[in-house]
């Protein structure tokens, strides 16, 4: 058995395509342009190519688009201010600061000074808060991007066991959270969990999020496991892996994505659909 290849690429695309159309549809309606603010502070390189590629979505599907970018020596004052302006501009629907931030600044900070409506992030305890309870304004964008590929490649994970591997407040948790809202059966495994084995061995779907290359070995996963690989890892020859071996792994699973061209593309164009949602939240539609 070969197992299908999660085209993260094609999804991503087919998903921007209705989103310019929604897009289109509601500019013409209401006369609002949606609005994206991201926030660059600081010299980190893979930051800047996602704030570029932000942008550049952006662009594409149709929105109004603003980046800051701010010397890595800004003050967190200065960062705070530029937020409460955006929080109040009426052009801007969703804002984005980019993390990592240097160190002076308290990211906790940053993100509770978010308006929640504009929080296209999911980040701001009060979206976190509201994702747990299952009322959310909007998911955090990568297991958002997770769930979509698992609809569109008709992978329903009820009463699937489930394992998620990371826990980190911006994929683990929340993959976790989204993973039960669909009625699997989770599990969460991190650096402190004795025998991973046990988990990812008896486990439909595995969703593994922890910026290890190739941690995941095929004699962890089950026969026919769907694979999901959220982690990017830059080798040093510079190519991108994931946190999965992909080559074995894809001998006898069922379904994997790839690294690149997985979950990768999915991210930003969730990260699209918050900006319409909070566009379209905002103006009442
Ligand atoms: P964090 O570093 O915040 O969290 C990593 C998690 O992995 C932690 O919970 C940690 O456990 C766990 N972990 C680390 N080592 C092991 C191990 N040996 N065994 C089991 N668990 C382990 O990372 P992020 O969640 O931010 O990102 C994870 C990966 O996903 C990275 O490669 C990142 O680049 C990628 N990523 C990809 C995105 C995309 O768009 N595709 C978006 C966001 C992230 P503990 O809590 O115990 O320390």
């Amino acid at each position: 058995m070969s197992a299908t290849i999660i085209d993260g690429k094609k999804v991503s695309k087919e998903i921007r395509e209705t989103l310019k159309t929604e897009t289109a549809e509601f500019i013409e309606k209401t006369g609002v342009i949606p609005g994206l603010a991201v926030v660059l502070v600081g010299n980190d390189p893979a930051s800047a190519v996602y704030v570029r590629n932000k942008h550049r979505a952006c662009e594409e599907i149709g929105f109004y688009s603003e980046v800051h970018e701010l010397p890595e020596d800004t003050k967190e004052d200065d960062l705070l201010a530029l937020l409460d302006r955006l929080n109040g501009d009426p052009k801007i629907h969703g804002i984005l600061v980019q993390l990592p931030l240097p160190k002076q600044i308290d990211a906790d900070k940053v993100i509770r000074k978010i308006k929640p409506e504009k929080d296209v992030d999911a980040f701001h305890p009060e979206n976190v808060g509201r994702i747990m309870l299952g009322n959310y304004r909007f998911l955090p964008c990568t297991p958002a991007g997770v769930m979509a590929l698992l609809d569109a490649y008709g992978i329903d994970p009820a009463g699937k066991d489930c394992v998620v591997i990371g826990r980190s407040n911006i994929v683990g948790k929340p993959q976790a959270f989204l993973l039960l809202e669909r009625n699997a059966t989770v599990t969460i495994c991190h650096s402190r969990t004795a025998d991973l084995s046990s988990h990812t061995k008896r486990s439909d779907i595995v969703v593994v999020a922890i910026g290890k290359p190739r941690f995941l070995k095929a004699e962890m996963v089950k026969p026919g496991a769907v694979v999901i690989d959220v982690g990017i890892n830059r080798l040093p020859d510079g190519k991108l892996c994931g946190d999965a071996d992909f080559e074995p792994i894809s001998a006898f699973a069922s379904a994997i994505t790839p690294v690149p061209g997985g979950v990768g593309p999915m991210t930003i164009t969730m990260l699209m659909k918050n900006t319409l949602t909070a566009a379209k939240a905002a103006v009442g539609t």
